[in-house]
Order: structure tokens, then C-alpha cells, then sequence
């Protein structure tokens, strides 16, 4: 919709993704019609797809429209095709150039179960019944950047490797901002997570954490808990926790954990934020947990939902559109509990289900949208 004021980049990328932005799509238009929340919409390549057309995994063009928009919705990239190409060309470089560019910092993966779903988990359904939690993973910190980096060989022949990890407390106290601003609009709760037992990098961000909760958040409940002791009480008791917000390889571990407790990876959505700007809007990247699927690409078999959750996303962090989010959310919660299922979450069952393709489950979340309106 010309003169929306809110500029979206989408690029749908390889695989499965221009699949399931398909049916995000009518999710966008019927925000249009319905709602009178419109977008303008401007699309590109990325990935394998923008290496076949512009023989780079993302172009500088495509890369300038991204930090000029107020948001990119993004879908997945990579496949067999492009397995061999060299490593500075392969599709996820486009996915890591956004990021690195848009500096988005803070990444945001939610772990909810839907009530529908519970026998999808891993775990028991009374331990992850009614779950809802937020991981926050910094994202462009940490050991994956750390220098100095790299292999070398020492004087006697053999080898070393080293990775470092580093944080500088800006770095530490912007995510834990994040978070805490999240948990106001949650249940109020941070759990704030390090090895402050045996890495200074920890003892430096339980530090930092709990300045910036006394100096600013001092509403909000902190607790503090070693990685490690998370990832076990992330299975043990899922339930006591709201937003935990921690490093780049512990997040990046922890938040793959808590995917676990949900069932499928095409219902994970994510946001990816920067820093907020003069007029507080962030840059922000929102994408599926998912990749390309390259096994069920073109067969109308993906489950949109995970793309449309993070469309949902979208409205509620960058938008300040809440009720339109939890429209999304809820419309995908009943069609959920009316019984429709892509193949991914069957699960084995087939009694009181609707087993649907890729686009019959996009057309149920837009009829139920309608219904709730
Ligand atoms: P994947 O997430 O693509 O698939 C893992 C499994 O989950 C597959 O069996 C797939 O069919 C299933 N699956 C994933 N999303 C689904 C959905 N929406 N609906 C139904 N089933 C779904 O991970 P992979 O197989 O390890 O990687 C495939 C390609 O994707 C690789 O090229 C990889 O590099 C790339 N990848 C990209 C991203 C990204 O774009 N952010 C993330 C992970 C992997």
C-alpha cells in the first residue's frame, strides 16, 4: 500500500522460503484490507537465489534498501545447488552480511507451546504445557568474533587453535536492555545467564546486568543463573522462566535447547534487533528458526507458520502494532486447535486431524483471521 509509512523489505530467499512467504503474503494483505495496515513492500533476491542472478549472495543494492527499510522479512536460504561454491559465496554470507551491516545485536526466540501441540514436544506435556519464553541471544559479540582467532603452529610442529571471548560492557548492558524493556511487557522476570564461576567474560556481564537493573529496571525481577545450570532447568522446569538473556555461543545453544520443548521447527519464529535510532525505531530482521528444507522444497509440504509467526513478530516489535500480533497469533492458535496439521506435525496421528499442504494451511489462518475480526 503506497504511503504506509512502513517500509518492508521481503526477501524470500531459496527453498522453502518463497513457499511459505507465499502465504505470509495474505497474511500482509489481509492487514490491508481488513485492518487498514498497510505496507510498502519492496522485494529482492538473497542467498542462492541472488547468487544465480547477481553472482553475489546478496547485492550491494539489496544490502542498501535493507538499512534504509524499517524492517526485512526474510525466509530461508541455502540448498544443494549451491553446496559447493566458495565459502565467501555461499547463500548463508547474505543472511550474515544483513546481519553484521544492520548490526542487529540482539536476537529473540520465543519458545511457546501451543495448547494443540503439547504431544509434540520432546518432553512430558505437563512439563511444557502453557509454555512461554524468550531467549535473548547477543548476536554480534562474543567468541564467534572474538579476535584474536585462528590456527597457528608452534615451534614444535604441532597445531593451535584460538578462539577469544570478548565483551565490552556497552555491549553487554544494549542486550540486557532489550530484555529488560521485553519483560515489562511480559511477566516481568530476566533471567540473565554467564559462567561468572569460571570466565571473566561472565563475572563482567553479571556485573553489568545487575548495574543496569539497579540503575534502570529496578521493577523488573532479575535472577542470575550459570549456563550450564540453565540448559538443565531449560528441561527440567521450562516453566520458571520468562526472558533469559545471554551470551552469543551460549545463546546460540540454550535457545536451540528450548526449540526442542515446542515440537516442530516450522512453528519458531525469530526477530533479530539493533540499536534504536533518534525517533527509537530499531533495524530489525525477522525470520523462520528454519532453513530451506530442500528436502520438501517445491512439494507444497512446509509449514508456513513459523514465517508467519515471525511476520507477527514483525507487527509487535517494530510496528507497535500489539492487537494485529496477537491477532496473527490467535488465529494461528485456533486453526491449531480446529485440528489442521502440515505433514511436520503429524506426529504420527492421523484421528480428529486435517492433514493440509503448504497453502491449505496459509488459506486456514486467513479464513480464521476473518472469523476473529
Ligand atoms: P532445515 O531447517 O532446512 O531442515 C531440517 C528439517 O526440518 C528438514 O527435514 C526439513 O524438511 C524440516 N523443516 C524445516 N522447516 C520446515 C517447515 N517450515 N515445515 C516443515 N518441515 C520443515 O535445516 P537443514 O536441512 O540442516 O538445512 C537445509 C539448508 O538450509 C542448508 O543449505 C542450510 O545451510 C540452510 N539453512 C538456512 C538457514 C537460514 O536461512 N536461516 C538456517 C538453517 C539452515
Amino acid at each position: 500500500m503506497a504511503g504506509s509509512n512502513r517500509n518492508l523489505l521481503v526477501l524470500p530467499g531459496d527453498g522453502i522460503g518463497p513457499e511459505v512467504m507465499n502465504e505470509v503474503r495474505k497474511v500482509i494483505a489481509w492487514m490491508g484490507k481488513k485492518r487498514a495496515v498497510g505496507f510498502d513492500i519492496q522485494e529482492d533476491v538473497v542467498g542462492g537465489s541472488a547468487l544465480d542472478k547477481h553472482g553475489v549472495p546478496l547485492s550491494d543494492a539489496t544490502m542498501k534498501t535493507a538499512l534504509e527499510a524499517d524492517a526485512v522479512l526474510f525466509g530461508s536460504v541455502g540448498g544443494p545447488k549451491w553446496d559447493n561454491v566458495e565459502f565467501d559465496k555461499k547463500p548463508e554470507r547474505g543472511l550474515l552480511r544483513l546481519r553484521k551491516e544492520m548490526d542487529l545485536f540482539a536476537n529473540l526466540r520465543p519458545a511457546k507451546v501451543f495448547d494443540a501441540l503439547v504431544d509434540a514436544s520432546a518432553l512430558r506435556p505437563e512439563i511444557v504445557k502453557g509454555l512461554d519464553i524468550m531467549i535473548i541471544r547477543e548476536l554480534t559479540g562474543g567468541v564467534y568474533f572474538g579476535e584474536p582467532r585462528g590456527v597457528t603452529t608452534l615451534p614444535n610442529g604441532e597445531k593451535e587453535a584460538i578462539d577469544t571471548q570478548r565483551y565490552k560492557s556497552s555491549e553487554i548492558r544494549r542486550v540486557c536492555a532489550v530484555a529488560f524493556e521485553l519483560a515489562r511487557k511480559r511477566k516481568n522476570k530476566v533471567c540473565s545467564s554467564e559462567k561468572a564461576n569460571v570466565m571473566h567474560t561472565g563475572v563482567l556481564w553479571r556485573q553489568e546486568a545487575t548495574k543496569l537493573h539497579q540503575e534502570s529496571y529496578k521493577d523488573v525481577e532479575l535472577s542470575h543463573m550459570y549456563a550450564d545450570a540453565l540448559a538443565m532447568q531449560l528441561v527440567r522446569w521450562p516453566a520458571q522462566f520468562d526472558v533469559i538473556v545471554t551470551d552469543n555461543l551460549f545463546g546460540d545453544i540454550l535457545s536451540d535447547e528450548a526449540s526442542m520443548l515446542t515440537g516442530s521447527l516450522g512453528m519458531l519464529p525469530s526477530a533479530s534487533l539493533g540499536a534504536p535510532d533518534a525517533t527509537g525505531r530499531r533495524k530489525a530482521l525477522y525470520e523462520p528458526i528454519h532453513g530451506s528444507a530442500p528436502d520438501i522444497a517445491g512439494k507444497g509440504l512446509a509449514n508456513p507458520i513459523a514465517e508467519a509467526l515471525s511476520f507477527a513478530m514483525m507487527l509487535r516489535f517494530s510496528f507497535d502494532l500489539g492487537t494485529e500480533a496477537d491477532l496473527v497469533e490467535k488465529a494461528i492458535e485456533n486453526v491449531l486447535a480446529a485440528g489442521y496439521r502440515t505433514a511436520d506435525l503429524l506426529g504420527g496421528k492421523s484421528e480428529g486431524v486435517k492433514k493440509v499442504g503448504t497453502q491449505e494451511m496459509g488459506d486456514a489462518i486467513v479464513k480464521e483471521l476473518d472469523r476473529l475480526a
